[in-house]
């Protein structure tokens, strides 16, 4: 069976090891359009910052040596530009040479990924703008950094990236400015977990501008829609990432609700010799079974597996994502799984919200913080439905708890039966996951 991945960072890179494992005498190629394969691509924001100090730890190994530690023939620089349904073959373009060629495919995996909405802005002209989606944006932003010193930027969006960037700059001792067009930063938590989080970057220096956005810019000065100027010396933009669906479509595979290529629980595309995983794939809600798309590392690698998986001829399937996510900010972690209020709102699910704030351990341990968590459940059934925290210390555990509750279809309850691990530089008697099924009417 000859394989073909295209795209060849967190999804892909994965899925090609996956599949020399579990299809061993399989032949796989591994395309794709940057000169590096598999990098962190989480860890960006954090080498920009500096608390990442060598940029190259980022890169686990490079494509000479994953191809021959695994028999895998790793194409980088190099893009499919084309798939031909019919007769099995991609046709590829080497980005170095402009030579093209075509290669056949018994099974195809498409590992795409996005690239970064960038926001139109009237007047940009002398004003760097940057984003922030590969290795060689995140080395452009750093050369600018080091080049021209500047002492001021604007960051543009107040997303899980945004918000990255922010503590970054301010890190980098950069006079900084957030834009959110909403009244929040990461408005995919609830209200009650932001506003702590707003006061944690107010804290932390970064001048928040919300529910406002740029109207226009003259030379260096941001004129916003609400009448303030800011003087910045660039724009990093944060603002959304567009999966990358070109040659899906172009091919006639079908593009979902949520703009990713629409696959079953298997990975597989309405072709079912094309698989497609990772931020371009368009999946389901766990709760609901609706399409949904999520945009994060996990969430790549576990397609990754059931492609293989799938490809081995064992096959187990995906049952929708909760979309667990975690960030950090200042010092603060905040983290959620599952449904918001918000969401449950939309969704017309009639919930109950359970709430608890106290300390993450030991109130007379030296080393104790604070911890908020919010747990929405189902009214009827008590299922739990989402969840999330913010605190200073084992907001990860107490999230990551309540994930595998709600994947092992716990209700809230249950919550306070768990025996969870106790010594006080831990936890209390009662975690604060237990108090949260104790308190739960
Ligand atoms: C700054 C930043 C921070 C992040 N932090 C986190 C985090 O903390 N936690 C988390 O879970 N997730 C995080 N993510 C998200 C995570 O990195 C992505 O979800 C993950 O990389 C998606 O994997 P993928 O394989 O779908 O796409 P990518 O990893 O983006 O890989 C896609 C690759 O395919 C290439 N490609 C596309 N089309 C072609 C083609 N036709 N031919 C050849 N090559 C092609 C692209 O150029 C790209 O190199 C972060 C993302 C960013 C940008």
């Amino acid at each position: 069976m000859k394989v073909i991945v295209i795209g060849a960072i967190a999804g892909g890179s994965t899925v090609a090891s996956q599949i020399r494992r579990a299809v061993p005498h399989s032949e796989i190629v591994l395309i794709g359009r940057d000169p590096e394969i598999g990098y962190g691509t989480c860890g960006m924001p954090y080498v920009i910052g500096g608390l990442i100090e060598d940029k190259k730890r980022l890169i686990g190994t490079t494509a000479e040596k994953f191809s021959e530690s695994k028999n895998i023939k790793t194409l980088v620089r190099h893009e499919v530009f084309s798939i031909n349904r019919k007769d099995k073959t991609v046709e590829v373009h080497n980005l170095d040479t402009h030579e093209t060629f075509t290669e056949s495919y018994d099974k195809l995996i498409l590992s795409p990924g996005g690239y970064s909405r960038v926001p139109e802005l009237n007047g940009i002209k002398n004003l760097p703008l940057f984003t922030l989606k590969s290795y060689a944006d995140m080395e452009e932003i750093i050369e600018y950094i080091q080049k021209e010193k500047p002492k001021s930027c604007a960051v543009i969006g107040g997303g899980f990236i945004g918000v990255e960037f922010a503590e970054n700059f301010i890190r980098l001792g950069l006079k900084t400015a957030l834009i959110e067009r909403n009244d929040r930063v990461m408005k995919v938590m609830d209200i009650e977990v932001t506003d702590i989080l707003n006061q944690e970057m107010k804290d932390n220096g970064v001048e928040l501008y919300f529910n406002d956005a740029i109207e226009r810019i003259e030379g260096k000065t941001l004129m916003m829609k609400n009448g303030v100027n800011i003087d910045v010396d660039f724009i990093a933009a944060s603002v959304g990432i567009i999966p990358d669906t070109k040659i899906a479509t172009d091919a006639g595979l079908s593009i979902g609700s949520t703009k990713g290529i629409v696959v079953n629980k298997y990975m597989q595309t309405d072709d079912p010799d094309i698989y497609a995983i990772g931020d371009a794939a368009e999946c389901t809600d766990w709760v609901t079974g609706k399409p949904k798309r999520v945009q994060l590392a996990w969430h790549a690698h576990r397609q990754a597996y059931i492609v293989a998986c799938h490809l081995e001829g064992k096959p187990v399937a995906l049952n929708g994502f909760l979309g667990s996510t975690i960030t950090k900010l200042f010092s603060l972690t905040a983290a959620m799984t599952g449904h918001s209020a918000k969401s449950l709102d939309s969704e017309g699910i009639a919930y109950k919200t359970v709430q608890h704030k106290g300390r993450s351990n030991a109130g007379y341990y030296p080393d104790h913080g604070t911890i908020y968590l919010r747990v929405h459940y189902d009214s009827e059934s008590r299922l739990i439905l989402g969840a999330q925290a913010v605190g200073d210390k084992g907001v990860d555990k107490r999230i990551d708890v309540i994930t595998t509750a709600i994947m092992g279809k716990m209700t809230v309850d249950d919550l306070s039966a768990l025996e969870l691990s106790y010594s006080p530089p831990y936890s209390s008697p009662k975690d604060p996951v237990n108090m949260l099924g104790y308190k739960a009417t």
